[in-house]
């Protein structure tokens, strides 16, 4: 199933088991990439997502971590990758409040170690980096372009701008083909239930099951700009594969604000949001706030990628696949 790496090119994907590396990784072998990806534990639970996308004996994983330099050297001297994919770390804003030290390192340490291993290596291979519209805070009045003002509000921000201006110091100093791809929300059925689209969607299709009742939410009005995951993975390939290393914002320019997402949610199920939502203050986080809105105009012509998937037809598809995956549950129940 997975070809010897003399035979293809080889794609690494850091952080491959979650929700951006599985499709991230689907796609690279649609392109007749080999893939290599890291994770910190290899156990089989970890690959539920390359499992669902049935790519998991496709692809070759390795239990490195990002926190040390020495192993991930080696991994990238054994397989000489044409590219890495930097996508692994702890990816929650409230998480990161909890966890700021483990948030930082696993961000922007490792962004650090492997630009380093990059730039020490035989061949370096280009460098993609996952960054996040969380580095321009929430006091922008205008669209934001990868030249905005940076004013990170939270431990998960501060490690995404370190990262950020890391990568492009490194492309200025070493001269190394290393970019970063500022990316605003974007989702899928491989989101986890800890986010709050997957729990909207959850529990749509729970009540519309007559298993739930009630869906308990905090501030409905504060706004995201949703993408499509499988749609920004293209990206990141096609940023690593132009003639220059650039950075680009990867978003739809389309905010919008939870209550959409909520009434796209249960409109998909056949039913009323407002029957069935409480708000609920335990779920409202001060740090949710205002976000800013995407300029999306120097991506379009710079990269020639557009997202395409808009709001309604991205939670039809994510409640579709979660209706799907409850009726093969009970199928073999
Ligand atoms: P996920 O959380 O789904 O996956 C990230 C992977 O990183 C996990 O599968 C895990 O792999 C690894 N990881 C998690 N926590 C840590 C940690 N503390 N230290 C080291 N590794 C860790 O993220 P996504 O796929 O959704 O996102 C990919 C990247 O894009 C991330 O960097 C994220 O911050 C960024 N991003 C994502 C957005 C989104 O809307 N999805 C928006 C903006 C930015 P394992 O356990 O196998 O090691």
């Amino acid at each position: 199933m997975i070809p010897p790496a003399a035979q293809c090119r080889t794609a690494l994907i850091c952080g491959i088991t979650g929700q951006d590396g599985c499709y991230l990784a689907a796609h690279l072998l649609g392109l007749g990439y080999r893939v290599v990806g890291t994770s910190r534990n290899a156990a089989t639970e970890q690959l539920t997502g390359l499992r669902r996308l049935g790519i998991d004996q496709r692809v070759v994983i390795e239990p490195v971590s990002l926190a040390e330099a020495e192993p991930l050297a080696a991994l990238i001297d054994r397989e000489r990758p044409e590219a890495i994919y930097h996508l692994a770390g702890q990816s929650s804003v409230a998480v990161s409040f909890d966890q700021p030290a483990a948030t930082f390192e696993s961000i922007a340490t490792s962004t650090l170690l492997l630009l380093e291993a990059v730039r020490t290596a035989a061949v370096p291979p280009r460098l993609f980096v996952a960054g996040s519209s969380e580095i321009f805070g929430t006091s922008q009045s205008a669209p934001v372009t990868c030249s905005a003002r940076l004013d990170p509000q939270n431990p998960y921000a501060l490690a995404k701008t370190t990262a950020f201006r890391i990568v492009q110091q490194y492309r200025r100093k070493h001269g190394l083909f290393a970019c970063t791809g500022v990316l605003f929300n974007h989702e899928s059925p491989l989101r986890p239930e800890r986010f709050v689209t997957q729990k909207i969607v959850a529990g749509a299709c729970e009540i519309a099951a007559g298993r739930q009742q009630e869906l308990h939410l905090g501030d409905l009005s504060m706004q995201r700009d949703w993408g499509w995951a499988p749609e920004y993975v293209v990206a990141m390939q096609q940023m690593v594969t132009r003639d220059t290393p650039e950075d680009f914002i990867l978003a739809t320019g389309r905010p919008h604000r939870l209550e959409e997402f909520v009434a796209a949610a249960f409109t998909a199920v056949g039913l009323e949001w407002r029957n069935h939502v409480v708000r609920d203050e335990r779920f409202v986080r001060p740090h949710d706030g205002s976000h800013p809105l995407a300029s999306v105009a120097e991506t379009s012509e710079g990269l020639g990628w557009t997202a395409t998937v808009q709001l309604p037809e991205l939670v039809r598809r994510m409640v579709a696949a979660r209706q799907s995956d409850d009726a093969s549950f009970s199928r073999a129940a």
